[in-house]
């Protein structure tokens, strides 16, 4: 009888000791980290800032890795972005550096930065400095991730400012003829990632370049409106 009793709680107790032992690890990791950048910078203010900056940089990681393998071609998603509501450049402006060394994507992304700029919304300027540019226009290949792009953007936690941008178009699928991406999309996908590095969220409301999913639509009025609202004060 104790050695049934033994066998029907050895499955439970075994799964209660994986879990919490896991989560040990966790705790630990969290711990070494928040020590880490407590050692490391040089102010309090920093330390706000570095730590905002590290759970952007996870959540981003953690939503555009090999999460969503269960989903097909059809779901591809322009990208897995989120940010603080409200981040912004301190005026609607940025320079620009390309990156890329692809032709196409070159063409896609000057493409969609004079998009953006004959809004006169939001300005980028092209430059050839890589050094001190604002945002980073460039590519990646990355299989695993379900995403078209992507938009790395380090926010100071303290004023809620963007003080630089990483954007990537992911070559895996957009250069890839299986997945039939036109160069409209190629330029929409741009669009949409600059879209990003100005501050702007997803919008899956209406009609929008801003769209989580699919690239079908370029800058719209709505779009640039948003981009109005973000820079109004
Ligand atoms: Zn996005």
């Amino acid at each position: 009888m104790k050695s049934v009793f033994k066998i029907l709680f050895f499955i439970p107790r075994l799964i209660f000791s994986l879990i919490w032992s896991l989560f040990r690890t966790v705790i630990i990791l969290v711990i070494i980290t928040l020590l880490f950048f407590y050692f490391t910078s040089s102010s309090k203010a920093d330390f706000g800032a570095a730590i905002s900056e590290q759970i952007h940089k996870i959540s981003t990681t953690f939503f555009s890795s090999d999460f969503n393998l269960r989903d097909t071609m059809s779901k591809l998603s322009t990208d897995n972005y989120e940010h603080e509501q409200g981040s912004r450049w301190d005026k609607n402006k940025a320079t620009i550096y390309i990156a890329s060394s692809d032709e196409t994507f070159i063409k896609a992304y000057r493409t969609a930065i004079a998009n953006w700029n004959a809004t006169g919304s939001f300005t980028f300027n092209i430059v050839s400095n890589k050094a001190g540019a604002n945002i980073i226009a460039t590519d990646y290949s990355d299989a695993k991730t379900q995403a078209a792009g992507l938009a790395e953007s380090e926010t100071n936690a303290a004023t809620n400012r963007i003080s630089h941008v990483d954007v990537k178009l992911n070559r895996y699928y957009l250069l890839n003829e299986n997945y039939g991406y036109s160069f409209d999309r190629i330029v929409h996908t741009a669009e949409h990632e600059l879209g990003h590095a100005i501050g702007l969220n997803h919008d899956d409301s209406e009609t929008s370049v801003m769209a989580s999913s699919g690239s079908y639509y370029g800058i719209q009025d709505t779009d640039v409106a948003a981009v109005k609202k973000l820079y109004a004060k």
